[in-house]
């Protein structure tokens, strides 16, 4: 029988442990945290949005972009909605995003930890892993407490995202040591922080609107949603898809800016009339009193002062530039993007293992025999939405199955 060792607790390492176990390996988990799966506890807002129905090649990124589908193909969400079924989470589907019914997250950790006991993985919490050496035959795993052989070993430790869960980043020097290179590591699914002091006064602000990322001028990325205005930038799911694009090209040294619209539904001429047309409607009304019952209040003050038009003005007096540059300013608003908020406050990160020294079918890596990955930990992430968790449990699957063997 085939002993299976798996650094890293977390949602891959939990999935691999199962899969391992029930293709009737020797299964044991090293997690150096009290307990194995903390992250799953801070996920969807304490409900675990664990997957999505609708899925499309492009809701996972990596440098080599068909990697994550050869692994998600092994373990779709119908396998994952049908595992999770069967050890007791009925699915809630919210448009297309699943969250166990009970929504909460707790839930999904229960389940995954009382399958683990069930099957008898043997689990070594507070262990912190030192090193890693190879064996003729298999691994030996070094920690402070004790030095564990395995035949095969999974790494699935996760990235830097949130690392007070225990993703620390430190699974990616064990990578290191097996001559493994690294797609570079960067927050996502982030705030993004921006120059403009208007911020400051800004922060609360809640509106639908269209977020498109550019880095020297070359368009990245767009998404749209609920944009939040915070002190220091920009937030909000719109913000988190494309915040990946914009850690890529800060990395990069890229001059990094966001073009916001903040009316995403209407085409520029189509707002040009609406707007027209409600000039005409109260064609008294001052500039200060025009945008009540259309913009958040905050928002509209904002933009009235960086046009400096004269906010006692009447609306039916705009002259035709100073219209444009409130049409500007209202569905091309650019602000300049400076920093991301760091590790701590994203929920993944882009970049890790780089997926060409990885077999796609395995998941073992093509540098040493019987070392095998899953989770976050590869260069692969997902878009906001239950694609990270999808992830990790197609690649926990796919490296538990094939370390099995
Ligand atoms: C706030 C938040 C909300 C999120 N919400 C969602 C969501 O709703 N849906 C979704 O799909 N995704 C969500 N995600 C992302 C998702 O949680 C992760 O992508 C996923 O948990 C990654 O799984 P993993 O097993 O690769 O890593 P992790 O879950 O991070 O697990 C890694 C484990 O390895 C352990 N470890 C690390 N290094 C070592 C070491 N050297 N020795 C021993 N143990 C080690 C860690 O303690 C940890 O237990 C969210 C993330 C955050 C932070």
């Amino acid at each position: 029988m085939n002993t299976v060792g798996i650094i890293g607790g977390g949602a891959s390492g939990m999935m691999a442990a199962i899969t391992a176990k029930s293709c009737g390996a020797d299964v044991f988990i090293v997690e150096h945290k009290d307990r194995i799966g903390k992250k799953i506890l801070s996920t969807g807002n304490g409900r675990c949005n664990f997957t999505n129905i609708k899925q499309q090649p492009e809701c996972y990124r990596s440098d080599q972009p068909d990697f994550p589908q050869t692994v998600l193909s092994r373990f779709s969400v119908p396998d994952t909605i049908s595992f999770f079924l069967k050890l007791g989470i009925y699915s809630k589907n919210k448009n297309g995003y699943l969250y166990p019914n009970s929504e909460q997250a707790s839930s999904v950790l229960d389940v995954l930890r009382m399958e683990i006991e069930r099957l008898g993985v043997c689990v070594y919490t507070d262990t912190s892993v030192s090193f890693v050496s190879k064996k003729k035959k298999g691994f030996q795993v070094h920690t402070e407490k004790r030095n564990i052989s395995c035949d095969t070993l999974i790494i699935a430790t996760g990235s830097k995202a949130a690392p007070v869960t225990g993703s620390d980043g430190s699974g990616y020097d064990l990578a290191k040591s097996f001559g493994h290179h690294m797609v570079p590591v960067l927050p996502a699914l982030v705030q993004l922080k921006c120059k403009e002091k208007y911020y400051k006064n800004l922060a609360g602000v809640r509106v639908q609107a269209k977020v498109s990322i550019y880095g020297d001028d070359q368009y990245l990325a767009h998404d749209t949603g609920e944009l939040q205005l915070t002190k220091f930038g920009i937030s909000g799911i719109p913000v988190f898809q494309v915040s990946r694009f914009a850690s890529r090209a800060l990395y990069q040294k890229q001059h990094v800016h966001a073009e916001i619209d903040f009316m995403p539904d209407f085409n520029d001429h189509a707002f040009e009339s609406f707007l027209n047309a409600r000039i005409q409607s109260r064609p008294d009304k001052i500039l200060d009193q025009f945008f009540i019952g259309l913009f958040p209040a905050k928002l509209a003050c904002t933009w009235i002062s960086i046009s400096q038009i004269d906010r006692n003005k009447k609306v039916c007096d705009l002259s035709a530039k100073e219209f444009d540059t409130l049409i500007r300013l209202i569905k091309h608003f650019q602000t300049e993007v400076i920093d991301t908020n760091g590790f701590e406050s994203a929920q993944i990160c882009c970049g890790g293992i780089d997926t060409r020294e990885l077999d796609a079918a395995t998941l073992e890596s093509k540098l040493t025999d019987g070392l095998y990955f899953a989770g976050e930990i590869i260069d692969v992430d997902g878009i906001c939405g239950g694609y990270n968790l999808q992830w990790a449990w197609s690649s926990g699957y796919v490296a538990g199955s094939e370390a099995a063997i």
